[in-house]
């Protein structure tokens, strides 16, 4: 705690966790909101923030509901990537449940 950043988002980017599956979820999370998982219904928390995505990556707008985190390296990549494009992880298919 005790973080300062330069408002560089409008937008702050959260890693959020549900305590009891671990599940992860990203979203640009508002003070006195409660942020639910979509599939379980728990309650996710904030852990820490995502750095600001670098405008320059990809000219696509890349949203929270379009990212997900890599498992090995912790990157945020897209979710319609089949490969983490930092470290190579072969990513779960997203259809089908876990
Ligand atoms: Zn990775």
């Amino acid at each position: 705690m005790g973080y300062r950043f330069a408002p560089v988002n409008r937008r702050q980017i959260y890693r959020l966790r549900a305590a009891a599956s671990g599940r992860e979820a990203l979203a640009a999370v508002e003070p006195g909101t409660v942020y639910t998982d979509r599939e379980t219904g728990e309650e996710l928390r904030p852990i820490t923030r995502t750095l600001p995505l670098a405008p320059s990556q990809s000219s696509l707008l890349r949203t929270p509901e379009n990212l997900r985190i890599c498992r090995r390296c912790d990157q945020l990549i897209g979710l319609d990537v089949s490969d983490c494009p930092y470290c190579g992880l072969r990513q779960p298919a997203l259809d089908g449940g876990s």
